[in-house]
């Protein structure tokens, strides 16, 4: 496995110039550090926030796109948009995106595939809910997401991927899974991939576990092994504890 990755998740915060300052403050922070550092910022902060990061360690990326390569689709935006802005990666399935928006497995597999095909990393998010996990079904749910969201992907296609395993009933909750249920899943997540790319690509696929990370809970949480790195949200708003985050990764 790589270095660990740590993914901040800002969802609808920070304007271009905030975005700027947050690198600027956070940058040498972190420049020794062996994690992975990508910030998914707001569409509008990818060019500001591209610029800001171009000499570090910090890559940039976007939080959703369109699956279309382009067209009459007011208010959306396409991956060559992104890419060309200075995003390379892209979130996809978020379970905000999942829930308050509705986007289906069948459309989150066509935006994977999209990404692959316009050189975005695509970090595909999948997570049960609090219902669902009560019920027994987590591990249901997950193969279903992880079949469908990847369905069309190929074995070389999967190589450039990330999972992040985000249980829905811990994003900002503060609520987070104990390290022991968080690499069960993540252990079950890679024998589910193991199923469809193969044992090889599996054991390389970054697993990333999401959901209320915080500067206290981030190092039981790195000490499992199959937590291959986090992405977080609130905490990644604020520069000292997602640098914490980060040196603890
Ligand atoms: C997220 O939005 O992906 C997330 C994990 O949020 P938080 O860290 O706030 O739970």
């Amino acid at each position: 496995m790589k270095n660990s990755i740590v993914i901040a998740n800002w969802k609808m915060y920070k304007t271009p110039s905030e975005t700027i300052s947050f690198i600027q403050e956070l940058a040498p922070l972190v420049d020794k550090s062996s994690a992975e550092i990508f910030l998914a910022v707001p569409f509008t902060s990818i060019a500001a926030a591209y610029e800001a990061a171009k000499d570090t360690n910090i890559l940039i990326g976007a939080q959703n796109m369109n699956d279309a390569t382009e067209g009459a689709f007011t208010g959306e935006i396409a991956a060559v948009m992104l890419k060309e802005a200075g995003a390379e990666f892209v979130l996809l399935g978020h379970s905000e995106r999942r829930t308050l928006f509705h986007e289906t497995d069948p459309l989150i597999n066509r935006k994977v595939k999209k990404a692959l095909e316009d050189d975005l990393i695509p970090v595909l998010c999948v997570g049960e809910s609090s219902k669902e996990r009560d019920e027994g079904k987590t591990e249901e749910v997950l193969q279903r997401q992880l079949e469908a969201d990847l369905s069309t992907v190929t074995e070389e296609e999967a190589s450039k991927m990330i999972i992040a395993y985000e249980p829905i009933w811990a994003i900002g909750t503060g609520k987070t899974a104990t390290p022991a249920m968080a690499a069960k899943a993540h252990g079950f997540i890679r024998k589910c991939l193991s199923k469809i790319f193969g044992k090889k690509i599996a054991d390389k696929f970054p697993i990333l576990y999401g959901g209320s990370v915080k500067p206290d809970n981030i190092a039981s949480l790195m000490q499992e092994e199959e937590i291959n790195g986090v992405l977080v949200g609130g905490a990644s708003l604020q520069v000292k504890p997602f640098s914490d985050i980060i040196q603890s990764c």
